[in-house]
């Protein structure tokens, strides 16, 4: 088999430009996340390509799911290419959003350009560099005429930027992300040329709201303020239980290794009136909106807690209640209610499962080096494929530097997107063919 993979090696070496080419187009069509701007143009893009490769190709409108409507239909593409013999498939999964360019940008964001071996622009790195890989390692299989059991599938889906519900979470409803159908998953993340991502922390968003009694705000005795008992809820946070997850830590090998504790983050607080602007003139008289006097009936805190393959999910819930019922016990007038907005439990695949032992090898090969194993501290699609799919051999693998992601003057390495393209290729071959 080494002359044979030899041969595909170069004859992916020789497509350095393609893969630059196809990443350079990508990122030219601005698929920002949120509203979701041209998501359909970028799923055409990749299908008509892979078409004309001979895949089979599929565009699913996540019609009703959350964010799809005729402005900005959520437009999945999803290609598959069925091999000489009966087999295993291997899925390329790529999210085809990216979040806006925001400020700070030295190259044009959505302009692709070229500079000291990197392709510039928002999405080279997270993740549509890593899409290219993926096309161009399939492609060049396939070109290769090398005997292929099984099936190739490529898979360009929306919105995982704000948690993936119309893209792979609608899809892996539908059975597009389980056996039979697909066997193991690799998802092109920008985690590093010679590291494979396992998995991910779990996620608690919860919403907790502290009750008052309105009241006249000249008199703010006669009432009971909400954002006050907030402020006694937030305090126990900082003082309890932020220090108690700080010594809270995993095994697992998460990167940054400042994010191996639990973690917990005050999204948001919102009391009292709803937020305005409320300005003045030269004279000194208001402009615009002006406050009422009241003293706040309510006070809502958005909480986004990271925790660990060690706990469990109804224990990082009961340990922020216990806090409040604390509280109701010892603060005279305090009241609160807790709301659920999303959860997702760890992942973890097992550093023996076939696709991570399969990356691991192509790795050695085409780097001459052993990969290190890492964990991500945030979620990505791969919590869809695990919870709903139930798809465990999965893993994220691809090009580009993860702290570039969102960042002004983001950019992957060109040869990075080939030596991923190589290792992805080489991954898929000894999966499908079960060596
Ligand atoms: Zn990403």
């Amino acid at each position: 088999m080494t002359l044979a993979t030899d041969a595909l090696l170069a004859r992916i070496e020789a497509k350095r430009e393609e893969v630059t080419a196809l990443t350079q187009a990508l990122v030219r069509i601005p698929t920002v996340n949120p509203p979701g701007d041209a998501y359909e143009a970028c799923a055409r893009l990749v299908g008509e390509r892979l078409a004309k490769k001979g895949f089979v190709v599929e565009y699913v409108r996540a019609l009703g799911a959350p964010g799809d409507c005729d402005s900005h239909p959520r437009v999945n593409v999803i290609a598959r290419w069925q091999g000489s013999a009966p087999g295993e498939c291997v899925h390329f999964n790529s999210h085809i959003d990216v979040v806006e360019a925001g400020s700070g940008w030295t190259f044009d964001p959505f302009g692709g350009e070229v500079a000291h071996g990197r392709v510039y622009g928002r999405g080279t790195c997270d993740m549509k560099g890593g899409l290219a890989s993926s096309i161009i390692a399939c492609e060049a299989l396939i070109e290769s005429g090398l005997p292929i059991p099984g099936a190739l599938e490529i898979s360009g889906t929306v919105d995982e930027e704000s948690g993936g519900f119309s893209g792979v979470g609608y899809l892996a409803e539908r059975g597009y992300f389980s056996k039979p159908r697909v066997h193991h998953v690799i998802i092109p993340e920008p985690l590093g040329v010679d590291r494979i991502c396992l998995g991910h922390r779990g996620v608690w968003w919860g919403e907790v709201e502290t009750r008052g009694r309105i009241a006249h705000g000249s008199m703010p005795f006669l009432g009971d303020s909400a954002i006050n008992h907030m402020s006694a809820f937030i305090h126990l946070l900082e003082t309890q239980l932020q220090p108690r997850l700080r010594g809270r830590h995993t095994a697992e090998p998460v990167e940054p290794p400042g994010a191996r504790v639990s973690t917990l983050n005050i999204n948001s607080i919102h009391g009292g009136q709803v937020e305005q602007h409320y300005s003045q003139d030269a004279r000194g008289w208001p402009t615009g909106d002006l406050p009422a006097p009241v003293v706040a009936h309510s006070c809502r805190a958005v909480l986004d807690r990271r925790f660990i393959a060690e706990e469990n999910l109804e224990a990082v819930k009961q340990e922020i209640i216990d806090m409040l019922d604390e509280l109701k016990r010892t603060r005279p007038g305090f009241d609160y209610g807790v709301r659920d907005i999303m959860s997702f439990v760890p992942t973890a695949t097992p550093k023996d499962a076939p696709v991570v032992d399969a990356t691991a090898r192509a790795i050695a090969r085409v780097l001459g080096r052993e990969p290190s194993y890492i964990a991500s501290p945030g979620t990505y699609d791969q919590k869809h494929i695990v919870r709903t799919g139930k798809l465990n051999d999965c893993i994220a693998y691809g090009p580009g530097i993860l702290d570039l992601a969102h960042q002004p003057d983001e950019y992957v390495g060109i040869q990075e997107l080939v030596d991923s393209a190589k290792i992805m290729a080489l991954a898929a071959l000894s999966l499908t063919s079960g060596a």
